[in-house]
Protein backbone atom coordinates (compact mmCIF):
# COMPACT_ATOMS: atom_id res chain seq x y z
CA UNK A 1 0.00 0.00 0.00
CA UNK A 2 1.56 3.73 -1.04
CA UNK A 3 -0.26 6.43 1.20
CA UNK A 4 1.30 9.68 1.58
CA UNK A 5 0.58 12.10 4.01
CA UNK A 6 1.80 15.79 3.01
CA UNK A 7 2.88 18.07 6.67
CA UNK A 8 3.70 21.44 5.64
CA UNK A 9 3.74 24.52 8.14
CA UNK A 10 6.09 27.22 9.73
CA UNK A 11 8.79 26.58 11.89
CA UNK A 12 7.62 25.43 15.77
CA UNK A 13 4.06 25.35 14.72
CA UNK A 14 3.62 21.24 15.78
CA UNK A 15 4.53 19.67 12.46
CA UNK A 16 6.89 17.55 13.75
CA UNK A 17 5.13 16.51 17.21
CA UNK A 18 1.65 16.23 14.89
CA UNK A 19 4.43 14.22 11.62
CA UNK A 20 5.81 11.68 14.50
CA UNK A 21 2.68 10.64 15.70
CA UNK A 22 0.55 10.65 12.71
CA UNK A 23 3.34 7.88 11.32
CA UNK A 24 3.46 5.86 14.65
CA UNK A 25 -0.91 5.78 13.98
CA UNK A 26 -0.95 4.42 10.95
CA UNK A 27 2.21 2.41 11.33
CA UNK A 28 3.43 4.91 8.30
CA UNK A 29 7.71 6.15 8.45
CA UNK A 30 8.34 9.77 9.15
CA UNK A 31 10.82 11.61 7.35
CA UNK A 32 11.22 14.95 8.41
CA UNK A 33 12.54 17.31 5.61
CA UNK A 34 13.98 20.18 7.47
CA UNK A 35 16.58 17.61 8.90
CA UNK A 36 18.24 17.73 5.15
CA UNK A 37 18.39 21.08 5.09
CA UNK A 38 19.77 21.63 7.94
CA UNK A 39 22.25 19.03 7.58
CA UNK A 40 22.82 20.92 4.22
CA UNK A 41 23.21 24.18 6.33
CA UNK A 42 25.20 22.60 8.93
CA UNK A 43 28.15 21.67 6.12
CA UNK A 44 27.91 25.29 4.62
CA UNK A 45 28.74 26.38 7.97
CA UNK A 46 31.57 24.06 8.61
CA UNK A 47 32.47 26.07 4.96
CA UNK A 48 31.37 23.92 2.38
CA UNK A 49 29.71 25.04 -0.52
CA UNK A 50 25.73 24.82 -0.03
CA UNK A 51 25.02 22.92 -3.76
CA UNK A 52 27.82 20.34 -3.38
CA UNK A 53 27.44 19.73 0.38
CA UNK A 54 23.19 19.21 -0.71
CA UNK A 55 24.59 17.11 -3.79
CA UNK A 56 26.78 14.59 -1.59
CA UNK A 57 24.40 14.65 1.20
CA UNK A 58 24.67 11.13 3.46
CA UNK A 59 22.68 9.50 5.70
CA UNK A 60 25.49 10.36 8.01
CA UNK A 61 24.69 13.82 7.91
CA UNK A 62 21.33 13.90 8.91
CA UNK A 63 22.85 11.97 12.24
CA UNK A 64 25.05 14.71 13.06
CA UNK A 65 24.17 15.76 16.75
CA UNK A 66 23.93 19.39 16.95
CA UNK A 67 21.16 20.28 13.79
CA UNK A 68 18.67 21.45 16.20
CA UNK A 69 20.31 24.90 17.30
CA UNK A 70 19.29 28.17 15.84
CA UNK A 71 22.63 28.75 14.00
CA UNK A 72 21.71 25.85 12.13
CA UNK A 73 18.01 27.02 11.62
CA UNK A 74 19.02 30.14 10.03
CA UNK A 75 21.70 28.72 7.72
CA UNK A 76 19.26 26.29 6.76
CA UNK A 77 16.99 28.36 5.44
CA UNK A 78 19.81 30.27 3.49
CA UNK A 79 20.66 27.07 1.53
CA UNK A 80 16.79 26.54 0.72
CA UNK A 81 16.61 29.47 -1.31
CA UNK A 82 19.04 28.09 -3.47
CA UNK A 83 17.17 26.26 -6.46
CA UNK A 84 20.06 23.89 -7.36
CA UNK A 85 20.04 22.47 -3.26
CA UNK A 86 16.28 21.99 -3.86
CA UNK A 87 16.78 20.14 -6.78
CA UNK A 88 19.42 17.81 -5.51
CA UNK A 89 17.15 16.71 -2.67
CA UNK A 90 14.14 16.23 -4.59
CA UNK A 91 14.53 12.12 -5.63
CA UNK A 92 15.18 10.93 -2.14
CA UNK A 93 12.17 12.76 -0.78
CA UNK A 94 9.93 11.44 -3.48
CA UNK A 95 11.05 7.80 -2.99
CA UNK A 96 10.38 8.50 0.14
CA UNK A 97 6.79 9.61 -0.17
CA UNK A 98 6.41 6.07 -2.25
CA UNK A 99 7.59 3.87 -0.14
CA UNK A 100 5.60 0.52 0.45
CA UNK A 101 3.78 0.96 3.57
CA UNK A 102 2.73 4.66 3.83
CA UNK A 103 5.16 7.88 4.61
CA UNK A 104 4.50 10.81 6.39
CA UNK A 105 6.81 13.97 5.19
CA UNK A 106 7.00 16.89 6.83
CA UNK A 107 8.01 20.77 5.72
CA UNK A 108 7.84 23.67 3.92
CA UNK A 109 6.98 22.57 0.36
CA UNK A 110 5.99 18.85 0.50
CA UNK A 111 1.83 19.24 -0.69
CA UNK A 112 2.74 21.63 -2.95
CA UNK A 113 5.81 20.46 -4.87
CA UNK A 114 7.51 17.22 -3.58
CA UNK A 115 3.69 15.74 -3.35
CA UNK A 116 0.94 17.08 -5.26
CA UNK A 117 -0.73 13.97 -5.75
CA UNK A 118 -0.81 13.39 -1.61
CA UNK A 119 -3.40 10.90 -0.34
CA UNK A 120 -3.72 13.68 2.66
CA UNK A 121 -2.62 16.87 2.98
CA UNK A 122 -2.22 19.58 6.22
CA UNK A 123 -0.71 22.83 6.65
CA UNK A 124 -0.30 23.35 10.40
CA UNK A 125 0.24 27.01 11.79
CA UNK A 126 -0.21 29.13 14.96
CA UNK A 127 0.90 32.68 15.93
CA UNK A 128 4.44 33.45 15.43
CA UNK A 129 4.65 34.38 19.38
CA UNK A 130 3.20 30.98 20.41
CA UNK A 131 5.88 29.44 18.13
CA UNK A 132 8.43 31.41 19.15
CA UNK A 133 7.30 30.47 23.28
CA UNK A 134 7.53 26.86 22.29
CA UNK A 135 10.67 27.23 20.20
CA UNK A 136 12.17 29.19 23.38
CA UNK A 137 11.00 26.61 25.92
CA UNK A 138 12.33 24.18 23.98
CA UNK A 139 15.78 25.85 23.47
CA UNK A 140 16.31 26.79 27.04
CA UNK A 141 15.41 23.25 28.10
CA UNK A 142 18.74 22.02 25.65
CA UNK A 143 20.99 24.74 27.51
CA UNK A 144 20.68 27.12 25.04
CA UNK A 145 20.89 30.64 25.99
CA UNK A 146 18.39 32.70 23.54
CA UNK A 147 16.27 34.94 24.73
CA UNK A 148 12.82 34.79 23.76
CA UNK A 149 13.23 38.23 21.66
CA UNK A 150 15.88 36.46 20.18
CA UNK A 151 13.74 33.05 19.13
CA UNK A 152 10.81 35.38 18.42
CA UNK A 153 12.98 37.31 15.63
CA UNK A 154 14.33 34.05 14.63
CA UNK A 155 10.84 32.38 13.83
CA UNK A 156 10.33 35.79 12.20
CA UNK A 157 13.40 36.11 9.80
CA UNK A 158 12.48 32.71 9.09
CA UNK A 159 9.03 32.72 7.80
CA UNK A 160 10.01 35.94 6.03
CA UNK A 161 12.54 34.32 4.04
CA UNK A 162 10.71 30.83 3.94
CA UNK A 163 7.00 32.19 2.30
CA UNK A 164 9.32 35.12 0.24
CA UNK A 165 11.32 33.03 -1.97
CA UNK A 166 10.96 32.25 -5.39
CA UNK A 167 11.89 28.61 -5.16
CA UNK A 168 8.99 26.20 -4.53
CA UNK A 169 8.01 28.57 -1.04
CA UNK A 170 6.39 27.76 1.73
CA UNK A 171 2.36 27.89 1.56
CA UNK A 172 -0.69 25.93 2.11
CA UNK A 173 -1.64 23.51 -0.83
CA UNK A 174 -4.83 24.15 -2.12
CA UNK A 175 -6.51 21.29 -0.85
CA UNK A 176 -4.49 21.20 2.35
CA UNK A 177 -6.74 21.29 5.75
CA UNK A 178 -5.77 24.02 7.98
CA UNK A 179 -4.45 23.26 11.29
CA UNK A 180 -4.00 25.94 13.58
CA UNK A 181 -2.62 24.74 16.85
CA UNK A 182 -2.26 28.14 18.40
CA UNK A 183 -4.85 27.23 21.16
CA UNK A 184 -4.53 23.02 21.37
CA UNK A 185 -3.04 21.45 23.39
CA UNK A 186 -0.73 18.35 21.83
CA UNK A 187 -2.72 15.98 22.25
CA UNK A 188 -5.50 17.80 20.38
CA UNK A 189 -3.48 18.98 17.63
CA UNK A 190 -2.53 15.10 16.96
CA UNK A 191 -6.46 14.04 17.46
CA UNK A 192 -7.65 16.51 14.55
CA UNK A 193 -4.46 15.48 12.65
CA UNK A 194 -5.12 12.22 12.73
CA UNK A 195 -9.08 12.45 11.87
CA UNK A 196 -8.13 14.79 8.68
CA UNK A 197 -6.16 11.92 7.65
CA UNK A 198 -8.39 8.92 8.48
CA UNK A 199 -11.02 10.74 6.48
CA UNK A 200 -9.11 10.66 2.96
CA UNK A 201 -7.85 6.79 4.27
CA UNK A 202 -11.13 5.85 4.45
CA UNK A 203 -12.26 7.37 0.96
CA UNK A 204 -8.86 5.70 -0.33
CA UNK A 205 -9.54 2.49 0.86
O1 LIG B 1 11.40 22.30 9.60
P1 LIG B 1 12.72 22.91 10.05
O2 LIG B 1 12.53 24.08 10.94
O3 LIG B 1 13.66 21.90 10.58
O4 LIG B 1 13.36 23.43 8.67
C1 LIG B 1 14.55 24.18 8.63
C2 LIG B 1 14.54 25.05 7.37
O5 LIG B 1 14.64 24.21 6.22
C3 LIG B 1 13.27 25.86 7.14
O6 LIG B 1 13.30 27.13 7.76
C4 LIG B 1 13.20 25.98 5.63
O7 LIG B 1 13.93 27.07 5.16
C5 LIG B 1 13.89 24.73 5.13
N1 LIG B 1 12.95 23.73 4.63
C6 LIG B 1 12.48 23.88 3.34
N2 LIG B 1 11.68 22.93 2.79
C7 LIG B 1 11.32 21.85 3.49
C8 LIG B 1 11.76 21.68 4.83
C9 LIG B 1 12.57 22.67 5.38
O8 LIG B 1 12.78 24.86 2.67
N3 LIG B 1 10.55 20.92 2.92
Amino acid sequence: MIFCVAIDGPAAAGKGTISKAVAAYFGFAHLDTGLLYRAVGKRVLDGLDPVAAARTLTAQDLEAGDLRTSAVAQAASKVAVIAEVRAALVTFQREFARREGGAVLDGRDIGTVICPDADAKLFVTASAETRAARRFKELSGKGQPDTYDQVLADVKARDARDAGRAEAPMVAAEDAALLDTSTLSIEEAVAQAIAIVEKSRSSAL
